[in-house]
């Protein structure tokens, strides 16, 4: 049973030298337990924080602890009734190859689903992720002016083409010319901008005549920057993620700009407000997945996935996706089916 662990807390970007490969055991199921399989597993920007022991919402991974994300897996061995051998689940199994569960948080998938890997991704936490942001903070009207970045990624492009649904002016922010271009053509973005433009705040600034009426927060930096100007009053912002300070060691360079901020929340009464997925929304999961299945399956929400074979490529895997070197949802395929 291959594992990577947690070898030491990064400082900065992560280096290999903060995973640890070992091996032990396949472990054996108790009377209530089940094993599982690894086949896919999933790589998401919070892990960057569970890393680390900064204060947050939820307690880091310690020290020589298996690195924790969901994963497809396959039912191996089961002493729980719900669950059969060959059964596909989704769980939180981690960056192993097997692990042993109680069955709690453990989500079956339909047997014959052509991409199981989609229940990490747009039928999955991300998805639900973007979904819920915007619909329940954001507050979409018809007509009304969206932008979100990390658009090509699967909060993001989720986020924009949820936005088309409703009616909404959608811009979407990625890193280089081939993501706008697949933001545009595929997922249906009304405009992308690429924030590596010199020219990017004008740019984003010309794609948003009306102004900003929705702005889904998924990075902060200097896409918040050129965006603080062009928020209309009652302006919407949802914030989910700030990828862009997850390695930061330090604060943003420049002038402190959080007063000039609160003067713009207090002027156009803007509305910001966190969340965290599950903890705000879990009870709307089934909800959320008969709609976006719909979708899915009419073709309505598109999805792209970056796959990448092989437990041991997870940590490359990982710092890329951090840096934007992903192109759609981050996935490491363990074991075939
Ligand atoms: P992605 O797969 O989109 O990966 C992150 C992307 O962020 C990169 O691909 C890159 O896209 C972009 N990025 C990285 N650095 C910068 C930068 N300096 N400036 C602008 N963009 C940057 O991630 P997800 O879709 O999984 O997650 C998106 C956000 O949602 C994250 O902030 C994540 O933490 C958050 N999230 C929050 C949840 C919650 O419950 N609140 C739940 C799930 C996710 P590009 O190359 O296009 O710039």
């Amino acid at each position: 049973n291959r594992q990577i662990k947690l070898a030491s807390r990064p400082t900065g970007e992560p280096k290999p030298e903060n995973f640890d490969m070992a091996t032990s055991d396949i472990p054996a199921p108790k009377d209530d337990e089940m094993l599982l399989r690894t086949v896919y597993l999933s790589l998401d920007p919070y892990m960057r924080g569970r890393m680390s022991d900064a204060k947050s919402y939820a307690d880091p991974l310690e020290v020589g602890d298996v690195m924790m994300s969901a994963t497809v897996a396959q039912v191996v061995e089961s002493n729980i009734d719900n669950f059969a051998a060959g059964d596909l689940v989704v769980s939180n199994s981690g960056w192993q190859d097997y692990s042993v569960s109680n069955g709690e948080g453990v989500v079956k998938l339909d047997k014959d689903m052509a991409n199981p890997s989609y229940g990490l991704g747009v039928l999955g936490m991300p998805g639900f992720t973007g979904y819920m942001g915007l619909t329940d903070i954001g507050k979409p009207q018809k007509g009304e002016t969206l932008v979100v970045a990390a658009a090509t990624g699967p909060v993001g492009a989720t986020v924009g083409q949820v936005g088309n649904q409703y009616g909404l002016r959608t811009v979407g922010i990625a890193g280089g010319a081939d993501k706008c271009e697949f933001a545009v053509r595929e997922l249906g973005f009304d405009v992308c901008i690429d924030h590596k433009a010199d020219d990017f705040a004008e740019q984003l600034k010309n794609a948003c005549p009306d102004g900003i009426d929705i702005y889904y927060e998924n990075v902060g930096g200097k896409v918040f920057d050129a965006v603080m100007p062009l928020l209309n009053a009652h302006a919407r912002i949802p914030v989910c993620g700030l990828v862009s300070q997850y390695n930061a060691t330090d604060l943003p360079e420049g002038k402190d700009r959080l007063g000039m901020l609160m003067g713009l929340i207090l002027r156009q009464r803007l509305t910001v407000k966190g969340f965290i997925i599950f903890e705000e929304y879990g009870d709307h999961f089934p909800e959320f997945l008969e709609t976006m299945g719909k979708w899915v399956e009419s073709g309505a929400v598109k999805t792209k996935e970056h796959i990448t074979d092989g437990l041991n490529n997870a940590p490359d895997a990982f710092v890329k996706m951090l840096n934007g070197e992903n192109f759609g949802k981050t996935v490491i395929k363990v074991a075939d089916v």
